[in-house]
């Protein structure tokens, strides 16, 4: 157990979580919506600190970012643990198991040996992910310190939720990261995820604001958020913070909760790819479908194709400096 960062002390001994939007009023002995972090006597401790409960040597580009370090390894790791409650959670048995079944899982791993690890294995970066970084926000930021210190980049895969003080906290040891935007309706946020949209907007625009390199992710279900009014308004909201942002489109597929609802045809991302692009961004991908062109980057000045993929593997990269070798506009991104 480790004390927690970002909360208030109030009076009878309750805490105030200030870690994500939800913001937790926690009564002693009771623990916050994610149920991994408690109050123990008037003190909120983390539950999670140092207990990974899945670690991976992944291709950036699984999570997905198309746009940083292109081709590198990154030392993937979660704790158990979600603030949000998705009915569609692809990683729901270690999501949402402190939840469901009340328990806590996973090997101790400290920050230390996960810098050693991500370093023999040649990855450029640790990614925090599969669950939500959040909520395991210490670990994360303790590890994160001590990976820049030895050259090695942070990415956040996250739904957004954190605060505002999260946000500028582990700012300047955040290099990149992909956000879900799952939806552009509050009905969606509070009925498939229990949460708000405005605060993931206002988290988006601050992560350009603290120069974070961030990718948008938005899984399409269909009947749920596949209308195309729906998919404009993503995308305007996306151009208005940066037309450089990649906005990632990807297929829903039946899982956890959400069983009655069908895989997402090809059709469906191609018509949210088209909606993107007429919208003014420069790069946008088809996801979960592979072999798809959509999964390719164009140049967004003259349209030469500038990296071929396979699903997560990239089979030609033909940008040279950061630059389209057809008419030599500066490709967005970190070290393409
Ligand atoms: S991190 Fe957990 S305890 Fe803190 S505000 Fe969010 S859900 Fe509540």
């Amino acid at each position: 157990m480790k004390e927690a960062m970002l909360y208030d002390k109030l009076k009878e001994g309750k805490v105030k979580c200030n870690l994500c939007n939800h913001r937790c009023l926690i009564s002693p002995s009771k623990k916050g919506i994610c149920a991994v972090r408690e109050n123990r006597a008037g003190t909120l401790y983390s539950l999670v600190y140092g207990s990974a409960v899945s670690t991976n040597v992944d291709p950036i580009e699984k999570k997905p970012l198309f746009h940083f370090l292109p081709g590198s390894r990154s030392y993937s790791i979660a704790t158990v643990g979600c603030n949000f409650k998705c009915l569609h959670c692809q990683n729901s048995e270690i999501s949402q198991i402190p939840r469901d079944h009340d328990r806590i899982i996973g090997k101790n791993y400290g920050c230390k040996e996960i810098v050693e690890d991500a370093l023999n294995c040649n990855c450029k970066s640790i990614s925090y992910t599969y669950t939500e970084p959040t909520i395991f926000f210490e670990y994360a930021y303790d590890t994160a310190k001590l990976a820049h210190k030895e050259g090695i980049k942070n990415v956040f895969v996250t739904n957004g939720y954190m605060t505002s003080e999260t946000l500028k906290t582990i700012g300047p040891y955040l290099d990149a990261a992909n956000v879900d935007l799952k939806a552009f309706s509050d009905d969606f946020y509070k009925d498939i995820c229990g949460a708000k949209l405005n605060f993931i907007l206002d988290s988006i625009r601050l992560m350009k604001e603290l120069g974070v390199w961030v990718e948008v992710t938005t899984l399409i279900i269909p009947r749920l958020n596949d209308r195309e009014d729906e998919l404009q308004k993503i995308a305007e909201f996306i151009k208005e913070v940066g037309e450089e942002i990649p906005w990632h489109v990807s297929a829903f597929y039946p899982t956890y909760k959400l069983l009655d609802y069908p895989r997402t045809p090809a059709k469906t991302l191609h018509t949210a790819r088209e909606i993107g692009l007429n919208a003014g961004l420069r790069y946008v991908y088809c996801g979960n479908i592979p072999g798809d062109e959509g999964e390719n980057t164009y140049c967004y000045n003259c349209k030469e194709l500038l990296i071929e993929r396979q699903g997560y593997l990239i089979s030609k990269n033909r940008v040279k400096d950061d630059l389209c070798p057809a008419c030599g506009v500066k490709i967005d991104g970190i070290d393409l």
